[in-house]
């Protein structure tokens, strides 16, 4: 069993009351495999507010540890100020801190506020209430002048005080570990959670992909697309692969893993026992 390492799961906030029943369950069924925390999306722009709010309070007044992702969006810094504090206090300890991304479809990015900027903010309000864990691109953010420029923006991150990273998926360990080095070359000492996202969903993960900037090597992509409809031999598929990686990726250092659950149990779990994480 392996013990001194981090485990967490994220989750997304339910759209409707069938959704919530179907997330509490799989909450309880994951939080039985006694993960860190877990932590909550929010929805591009802020669309999700209430939804994550609402989670993150149900789990924590259950007793279940959860961290909120949070960007500005399209919101005031009164109110980004105002969830803040109510994430306070209802006993919130950690945050996701983000730039966030615009809907799909629409364009202006760019003039989002970086995640640097609500670092500070969350700084300059709560001092060190909250723990603060920002977004790291192994693969590099597809909006980033260059591999160094974006290592630069991550350590900004850092300087502005957050406390550790979490990736975006990659299927490639080799990509995290050039990737950690270089962060390391450039001062990063904090601690860098390699972000697992299973593919058995594998259409909506290659989609997902060709935005984010994560790279499925073409061996992978052509395994399961061999298994055609055959669901049974992709997921079989994808856990052995992933635990394979998830393996190297501790053997290599990884401080531990944040796993993209889905809301699903499977195939989070499978992996999670089979490296027998907790
Ligand atoms: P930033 O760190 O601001 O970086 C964005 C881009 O700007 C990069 O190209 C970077 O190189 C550059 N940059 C950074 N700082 C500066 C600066 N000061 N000046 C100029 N350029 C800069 N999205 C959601 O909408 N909701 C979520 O819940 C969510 N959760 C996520 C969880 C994880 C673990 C990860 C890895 C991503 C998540 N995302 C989420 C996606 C994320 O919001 C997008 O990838 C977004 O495009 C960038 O967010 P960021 O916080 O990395 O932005």
């Amino acid at each position: 069993m392996i013990t001194q390492k981090r485990f967490s799961i994220e989750i997304f906030p339910p759209k409707t009351k069938e959704g919530k029943d179907n997330l509490d369950g799989v909450c309880d069924t994951l939080n039985l495999l006694q993960p860190a925390f877990f932590s909550c999306t929010y929805g591009a722009s802020g669309s999700t507010r209430d939804t994550t709010f609402d989670q993150v309070a149900d789990m924590i007044s259950r007793g279940i540890d959860t961290a909120p992702h949070l960007s500005f969006g399209g919101a005031s810094e009164n109110d980004i100020l105002d969830l803040l504090t109510r994430y306070q206090t209802i006993g919130v300890k950690r945050i996701v801190a983000l730039r966030g991304d615009l809907p799909a479809g629409v364009d202006g990015a760019h003039q989002l506020a970086h995640a640097d900027y609500l670092v500070t903010f969350i700084r300059q309000y709560f001092a060190n209430h909250f723990h603060l864990e920002v977004a790291a691109y192994p693969e590099i953010h597809p909006e980033a002048p260059s591999y160094k420029e974006d290592i630069k923006y991550l350590k900004g991150k850092f300087d502005a005080g957050a406390n550790s990273a979490i990736t975006q998926y990659f299927y490639n360990a080799d990509a995290y570990f050039y990737f950690i080095e270089e962060c390391q070359k450039q001062g990063i000492s904090q601690p860098i959670y390699p972000g697992i996202m299973p593919l058995n969903n594998f259409a909506a993960v290659a989609r997902f992909s060709e935005r984010c900037g994560a790279d499925i090597p073409r061996w992978i992509a052509k395994k399961i697309e061999g298994y055609g409809d055959d669901q049974v031999s992709v997921d079989a598929f994808v856990v052995d692969f992933m635990s394979d990686m998830c393996r190297r990726l501790l053997d290599g250092g990884a401080p531990g893993f944040h796993f993209y659950s889905m809301n699903q149990i499977e195939p989070v779990k499978a992996i999670w026992q089979n490296l027998a994480l907790s």
